[in-house]
């Protein structure tokens, strides 16, 4: 497929008239062909009109015909082949390997998505019988979920094809029913290009408004600002940083008509290290835990920013083989220049907090954006007194926090922003400890997780990639898994609607044959 610098508005291909940029290997800085031009507010508009345009049409659609439509897509990516992977490894620096697994699971959440549909649960059809006898008389109630409108997007730079243009909130919006705009990241417009053109043509060929994908590209904020100010916009999905989804959310709730964004923007998933559990593979722990830290030069949202341990000898074994393997591990190419500079700076401020010892570095490289893996050492007072430590540092670091017993790591728990997940090493001797911190865990994270890394995220039907701020914007959703669909659906109820009128989800006789709620019993009635 050729790239042409492009952005893809409705079945259309238009060039952007504002700032010239490029795709940039951050392994080498070279810019990459073709340039692409940042857009103007007047393609947004005319975008969000077409997404608004294609809106009832789509909606109106049956799941099955929207679970055909997301196959395909799913199909289109996976027929890009090597083309799509080599762009997003050159526009990235991410290896080719991790690429090809990104895309095996961009395109199984689309088809998940298809089964969702197909399911039908989604719909949440209820219905209450009339009760006419009773005082005061009952109406007759049925209740369906409907597609909220069109959706803006963000695409995520440290996931080109999972959390972006094809990722897993395009993929749950139009699920749900909802046009999607993208704004595809700047850090690989290449690579989202080649994917907006295979969503361009699924469009097409299953014969859909062509306002039901767009996708805008371009650097500086106004482009993004003007998709989420856009009267015809009812929602956004968000992931990256924290000052980015804010100033979103300031512009969604600026509005006339405020409306939800769905931010997933910052976590330093603490880590548990539990007494017995150290005592007995302390080691090991210690060297699959720096595996985990410098995965992906620790550009995942659910990268281990932060250890909690109490004092003792299990923990001396694991801090020294901790630092051995850390030392050992070389630095990595970073995303951007600009989310290594925003490293250096994280590690930089953090080297200057007195009371925080830099305990060990890894092996510094050559090159643009290399990021060296480095871990820090402070204890529970130090933590407890300085907010600079609570905030994440994007990359490989780490800081592991010292406390005196078990009620301190409780403590310090209590004073923790909310995060994406929380992660327990324990042995059975350590489960009086661990029932302690879980109540205070299930109020500060989205996903607890035993004897386990918290890198590496599921995407199926329990899965919860969400918590309380700032991990995310809103601590009722999650941005990964099949409930991803709920951000996008809304309730309606309808009283007492002559049965010619009724949603075919809700007519009489269940003709649809969905899984509904029928006077409080969930059956096929
Ligand atoms: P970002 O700066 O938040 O950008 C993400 C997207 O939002 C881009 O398309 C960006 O486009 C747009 N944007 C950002 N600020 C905006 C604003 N004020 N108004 C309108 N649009 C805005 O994230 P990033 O470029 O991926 O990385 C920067 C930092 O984000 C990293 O260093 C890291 O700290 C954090 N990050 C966190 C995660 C996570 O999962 N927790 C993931 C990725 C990044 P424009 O810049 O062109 O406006």
């Amino acid at each position: 497929m050729t790239m042409t610098g492009e952005m893809l508005i409705g079945a259309t291909a238009v060039r952007g008239t504002e700032d010239t940029f490029y795709g940039i290997n951050p392994a080498t800085g070279d810019k990459l062909e073709p340039a692409y031009q940042t857009g103007t507010t007047a393609d947004v508009d005319r975008a969000c009109a077409l997404a608004e345009a294609a809106f009832d049409t789509y909606r109106a659609t049956s799941p099955e015909q929207r679970a055909t439509f997301l196959e395909s897509i799913a199909a289109g990516l996976e027929a890009l082949g090597d083309e799509l992977i080599q762009r997003a490894h050159l526009e990235t620096a991410l290896p080719i390997a991790r690429l090809q697994g990104e895309r095996g699971r961009t395109a199984g959440q689309l088809r998940l998505f298809a089964r969702v549909l197909r399911d039908g649960r989604w719909q949440g059809a209820t219905l209450d019988s009339a009760l006419p006898e009773r005082t005061p008389p009952r109406p007759d109630l049925r209740m369906q979920r409907i597609a909220v409108g069109p959706v803006a997007v963000f695409g995520a730079s440290n996931f080109p094809l999972a959390f972006s243009v094809a990722g897993g909130d395009t993929a749950s919006a139009l699920a749900a029913g909802c046009p999607v705009v993208a704004k595809a990241h700047p850090a690989h417009p290449g690579t989202s290009e080649l994917v907006g053109r295979v969503i361009q043509k699924a469009v097409a060929d299953a014969g859909l408004p062509a306002g039901v994908f767009s996708m805008v590209q371009g650097v500086g904020n106004a482009i993004g600002t003007a998709l989420v100010a856009h009267p015809a916009i009812q929602a956004v999905g968000f992931t990256g940083s924290r000052a980015g989804g804010l100033a979103l959310m300031n512009v969604a709730n600026s509005r006339p008509v405020p409306i939800p964004v769905y931010a997933e923007m910052s976590s330093i998933n603490p880590v548990y290290l539990l007494p017995e559990a150290l005592n007995a593979r302390g080691e090991q722990i210690a060297r699959e835990l720096i595996d985990s830290l410098v995965l992906g030069v620790g550009q995942f949202c659910t990268n281990p920013g932060l250890l909690l341990a109490i004092e003792g000898p299990a923990l001396d074994k694991f801090r020294a083989t901790a630092h051995t393997a850390l030392t050992g591990k070389p630095a990595g190419t970073m995303l951007t220049p600009g989310i290594h500079a925003a490293f250096e700076r994280g590690v930089a401020q953090l080297s200057e907090i007195s009371g925080l010892t830099r305990a060990a570095c890894g092996v510094d490289t050559t090159g643009p954006n290399q990021a060296r893996p480095v871990f820090f050492e402070t204890s529970a007072d130090k933590f407890v007194a300085d907010h600079r430590m609570h905030a994440e540092v994007f990359g490989p670091s780490t800081v592991l926090v010292v406390c005196k017993d078990a009620d301190a790591l409780v403590e310090v728990t209590r004073l923790l922003e909310g995060q994406l997940t929380a992660t327990v090493q324990a042995d059975a001797g350590d489960h009086a400890v661990a029932a302690k911190l879980l109540p205070a865990l299930e109020r500060k994270v989205g996903r607890i997780l035993f004897n386990g890394f918290p890198t590496g995220v599921e995407v199926c039907f329990a899965m919860v990639h969400g918590g309380p701020f700032p991990a995310t914007s809103d601590t009722r959703t999650t941005s990964v898994g099949t409930t991803a669909l709920d951000r996008f659906l809304r309730p309606v109820c309808y009283q007492n609607l002559p049965a010619d009128l009724l949603p075919e989800a809700l007519k009489d006789g269940n003709p649809l044959k969905l899984w509904r709620l029928k006077d409080g019993e969930l059956g096929h009635a």
